[in-house]
């Protein structure tokens, strides 16, 4: 199958919308690279028959794409109100209960046991992605607390809730999360995303489950809250990749300062190369209507520009009219960004520390995209099991396409969502000359290089060892 190659990343979510295999195969022939999988909505085994769908699609068309696996986290929510919505009105009082109950114009039920403990007088309370507000006059600490509507409106049953300025106590992984995530990886996806990060100690425990599971799943830190942003240089040394959730990052923080927060981010994960996605309302409009607004084409363009791994949809493949024509729009902008005003071989902000090995393989990643730079080559052509020299490859953002070869079925799809990585499966490892030879055979056998080309070869040696890349080559296809 012939697909369109873009080197910033699609994650589509999957949803009613883009269930059937037909259209999945569509929207993968458009674009698609990662597909996420909502795990607020549905039950785990709703899951099932879009993971056999996607795994079924990489092996009858040679496709990788991921899965991410996208956990609740600890979401706050109001449960039912009685006649399906209510109406607060501004300067009137509610109170919010722990104790289970249908809503009414005197009080709501909120999913968080210890709220009453943990909020104070005057914080700010966030309903329905912030468009309803209210101020917390007073809590008895066991089980109710006062509040003063702000912005009232309709409130319908089990909105979100978003509390910026509270410490919430809650655990960073809920039980429902545990359950989601034994799923998840009973079923080997590549990516586990994590809602409502706070700190590092978050994705620590995560990985640590993951690891105590046998599994090798990859974390991507949900960065949705200020407490995250203050933590974000501890976030991203613990985890493999970042998703900047502007939908609840554009509640809990002052709207107007998530552009520059993404860029903050992105540029942050960029010098750790960790992928980042920049996620939430990208071409929402698309949801109802086949083209997009112009402020949208901006956002996806900017957002490649940022220097984002991947540009994220939800509600537009999830559950909107034209799944397929979304994905074709966001190719085409990425692609028009990459083609004519990329910055490619930017340099990146990071330091080399001369007595680290793995700090000398980053310089040798470097240098093969400088090397490819300077003699115009056509590739960076590298081995890896572990992935790292592809994360650090990626960082340096080649103009040169980027073949990573790998005997790690799991990681030739986690891959799928690092920027400009194009993966192949490979476990000859024999002479380190024979093995070049082999993987350049591959790649001019696919037509992605041809006689005269000059590639850039990386590889650690003794090959058969697989340890850090330590080797450069510069190859002319013959
Ligand atoms: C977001 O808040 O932007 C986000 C991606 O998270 P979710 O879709 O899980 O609310």
């Amino acid at each position: 199958m012939k697909l369109y190659y873009n080197r910033t990343k699609i994650v589509a979510t999957m949803g009613p919308a883009s269930g059937k295999k037909d259209v999945l195969l569509a929207m993968i022939k458009a674009g698609v690279n990662v597909c996420r999988l909502n795990f607020s909505h549905g039950r785990p085994e709703d899951h099932k028959g879009v993971i056999d769908i996607i795994r079924e699609i990489n092996a009858e068309y040679n496709t990788n794409v991921g899965i991410l696996a996208d956990l609740q986290g600890p979401k706050i929510r109001i449960g039912l109100v009685k006649d399906g919505g209510i109406h607060l009105v501004n300067g009137t009082q509610i109170k919010i209960t722990t104790q289970e109950c249908i809503g009414n114009d005197e009080q709501i039920y909120i999913t968080y046991d210890t709220f009453p403990q943990d909020v104070q007088a005057d914080e700010i309370i966030l309903l329905d992605d912030g468009k309803l507000q209210l101020r917390v006059i007073s809590t008895n600490r066991l089980d109710t607390v006062i509040c003063e509507v702000v912005h009232g409106g309709i409130l319908t049953s089990r909105k979100g809730v978003n509390l910026p300025n509270t410490k919430v106590s809650i655990p960073s992984l809920t039980e429902e999360d545990l359950i989601n995530l034994q799923f998840a990886l009973k079923y080997d996806v590549e990516w586990i995303g994590l809602s409502f990060v706070r700190t590092g100690q978050d994705i620590v425990e995560l990985k640590e489950i993951i690891k105590q599971s046998g599994k090798a799943a990859k974390v991507i830190a949900k960065v949705e809250k200020p407490e995250a942003i203050d933590n974000i240089d501890e976030i991203i040394a613990a985890t493999d990749g970042v998703m900047v959730a502007r939908g609840d990052l554009g509640v809990e923080m002052p709207l107007e300062e998530v552009p520059l927060l993404q860029k903050m981010i992105a540029r942050k994960c960029r010098a750790a190369s960790k992928p980042v996605i920049v996620a939430t309302q990208m071409l929402e409009s698309m949801i109802t209507t086949p083209r997009p607004t112009r402020a949208e084409v901006n956002d996806v363009a900017n957002s490649v520009l940022d220097g984002a791994d991947a540009v994220m949809l939800s509600g537009e493949t999830s559950v909107g009219e034209f799944p397929v024509i979304v994905i074709e729009t966001m190719a085409k902008i990425v692609r028009n960004v990459e083609e004519l005003g990329y910055p490619f071989n930017a340099a990146k902000e990071a330091q080399i520390n001369p007595a680290s090995v793995t700090d000398l393989s980053n310089a040798l990643c470097e240098s093969a995209v400088h090397l490819a730079q300077s003699t115009d080559a056509v590739g960076i052509v590298s081995m890896t099991t572990s992935g790292y020299t592809a994360f650090e490859i990626s960082s340096h953002r080649p103009k040169a396409s980027t073949y990573i070869f790998t005997s790690n079925k799991q990681l030739l799809n986690a891959l799928s969502l690092v920027w400009g990585v194009r993966s192949f499966y490979y476990d000859k490892l024999e002479s380190t000359d024979d093995t070049i030879n082999d993987v350049n055979n591959i790649l001019k056998a696919a037509e992605l290089i041809k006689t005269g080309d000059v590639v850039i070869n990386t590889a650690a040696t003794p090959i058969t060892k697989q340890g850090k890349t330590n080797m450069l080559k510069v190859s002319v296809i013959e």
